[in-house]
């Protein structure tokens, strides 16, 4: 049994006040919730406050990035062992915000993920094609590339840390959702990646979870499908009320 795993990216979003204001609605509103995981990612700057509010709840913190080494001279970078000491179970990697307006490559993130495997911390590992993948039919093309470079030489033990993210980069802040058939599709051939990868218990194992314009109105039809196992959401996560609901799908 897969526990679902619904997480908030607030992106470039919320001062620190406006972070606590959020967390302190969303930890009212969702505190009877045991039976899913609950994650939120801030920006850097609210993360040790938003971490000290959390305390005693059953919401996790994501950073929404790091950098692949611990410490060095990387002026202006994150590392996964500060992040963990900020009080973080989760960092979000490969977003394809980054890989679009930042360049950042497959076996950049794949560093990430070892990085953060290596200091025990979870990685939410988005992946997806564009529109234009998708109408040329290389979707599945794509996802390989992607599921096979981010996770080379990833152990196969860190895998129960690792939620793969399927987040179509068309449906991302363009309020155009996946198709309840087309996110299923994708999953079950990222599950068949991941066991061809790492074996049929680990493939079982891992959470799948769908991103792309996520809301209310659709969030039960999508987890309603065998293989999406939780959402990540952007938009609808600024708002206690939508993503408070969210985390509650039918
Ligand atoms: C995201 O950025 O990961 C995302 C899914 O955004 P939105 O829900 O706004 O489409």
């Amino acid at each position: 049994m897969r526990k679902p795993f619904i997480a908030g990216n607030w992106k470039l979003h919320n001062t620190v006040r406006e972070s606590l204001e959020l967390i302190e609605a969303l930890k009212t509103s969702v505190k009877d919730v045991t039976d899913r995981e609950i994650v939120v990612a801030p920006v850097f700057t609210a993360l040790a406050s938003v971490s000290r509010a959390l305390q005693g709840s059953n919401i996790s913190l994501a950073a929404q990035n790091c950098y692949p080494a611990q410490t060095g001279a990387f002026t202006g970078e994150v590392s996964p062992s500060l992040l963990k000491d900020a009080g973080c179970d989760y960092v979000i990697v490969g977003h394809s915000e980054r890989r679009q307006l930042l360049g950042e490559t497959d076996p950049f993130i794949n560093a990430k993920i070892r990085a953060l495997a290596g200091e025990g911390l979870g990685a939410i590992f988005c992946i997806g094609e564009t529109l234009d993948e998708r109408e040329t039919d290389q979707t599945l093309d794509v996802l390989h590339t992607q599921v096979t470079a981010g996770l080379k030489e990833v152990p196969a033990e860190a895998m129960a840390r690792i939620v793969v993210a399927y987040e179509p980069i068309w449906a991302i802040g363009t309020g155009r959702t996946a198709s309840e058939d087309q996110a299923e599709d994708a999953h079950a051939f990222i599950r068949g990646l991941l066991q061809g990868l790492f074996g049929l218990s680990v493939a079982q194992e891992v959470r799948i979870i769908y991103g792309g314009s996520v809301k209310p109105d659709n969030v039960d039809g999508l987890m309603a499908q065998e293989d999406i196992d939780g959402c990540l959401v952007g938009g609808a996560s600024l708002k206690a009320a939508d993503f408070s609901r969210i985390v509650q799908f039918a």
